[in-house]
């Protein structure tokens, strides 16, 4: 049977306290080491749930055998957790840079170049924008940076825009909601805002019905006011967008002051959509995978 690297030993077990935010606002109860997250079999009518201790997987990294590997239940549990605190959805905690396929291998040799030098750039508050379009591979690749940091014992965020936007404007009701506002998007270490430009205009309402917002003023306060904290304390942040920084459509709604803001600490990465389209290479390597019952672990890298 062959075995997954050793986990990093800097990932960080989550404090009582993150494991209580997590277990409340992420179902972090969800999986345990005795129900694991990759080997687990469900209950039939004739057997009972266990982990199996095992799971199928590619031998290679081209990916043409397929083999046994120890599961390693407990350390799978530890990633799981470390990366649902950190918001990243759990399709994305089983890929790796190894799946970048089919895209742009500019824009991904830019970011692992970023990843390479994150010294620097979490010292220095040096973040990235990736822009492309649908189906570029932006949060493929802001999530495995994301991983690659808290591999490094860093306290990360991923949060789509949409999440944001309505979580700023719910903060000034909700003393607790404000709190953890606060504390995971301005003093994350690093923040991942992922597809900027998709945030509704909607925000929920006292009676939760949704109430129309003025659909360019909450974007672009919210974003200052968190672009220009993070910036100011020398944090970097990562934005996924499909709308180009200093097209038109991007000053209308953000306006080219927010834009001077961004770019002061930020290197923009374009992604080159029209050189293959990650999603259905994907799509693809998928199915593949389903027909030969492979289960993907948890992976840093
Ligand atoms: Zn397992």
């Amino acid at each position: 049977m062959l075995k997954l690297p050793p986990l990093s030993a800097s990932i960080d077990t989550l404090t009582d306290e993150q494991a209580g935010w997590l277990d409340r606002y992420r179902d972090g109860r969800r999986f345990t080491p005795d129900r694991c997250v990759t080997c687990h079999v469900e209950r039939t009518a004739d057997a009972p749930a266990y982990n199996r201790g095992s799971f199928n997987w590619w031998a290679d990294d081209e990916h043409t055998e397929v083999a046994e590997y120890e599961c390693p239940c407990i350390d799978q549990y530890v990633l799981w957790r470390a990366f649902s605190w950190a918001g990243v959805p759990l399709s994305y905690q089983r890929l790796s840079w190894s799946d970048y396929i089919g895209g742009d291998e500019n824009a991904v040799e830019k970011v692992l170049r970023w990843v390479e030098d994150y010294d620097y750039n979490m010292k220095t508050g040096i973040g990235m924008i990736l822009h492309g379009n649908s189906g570029s591979g932006k949060t493929f690749m802001s999530t495995l940076t994301i991983k690659s940091m808290v591999a490094r014992g860093f306290n990360c965020f991923f949060v789509p825009s949409h999440e944001l936007i309505n979580v700023y404007m719910n903060s000034w009701r909700d003393p607790v909601v404000r709190e953890w506002f606060e504390r995971r998007v301005r003093e994350t270490d690093l923040l991942v805002i992922d597809d900027l430009g998709k945030e509704s205009n909607q925000v929920a309402g006292k009676d939760g019905k949704a109430v129309a917002m003025d659909s360019f003023q909450v974007p672009k306060r919210a974003l200052d006011s968190i672009l220009r904290y993070r910036i100011g304390e020398a944090r970097p942040t990562i934005i996924t967008t499909n709308t180009v920084p200093g097209s038109d459509a991007f000053d209308q709604k953000y306006s080219p002051e927010l834009e001077v803001v961004m770019s002061g600490a930020n290197s923009i990465i374009n992604m080159e959509t029209d050189l293959g389209n990650f999603h259905s290479e994907h799509r693809f390597r998928k199915e593949r995978e389903n027909l030969s019952r492979i289960i993907r672990p948890i992976l840093v890298y």
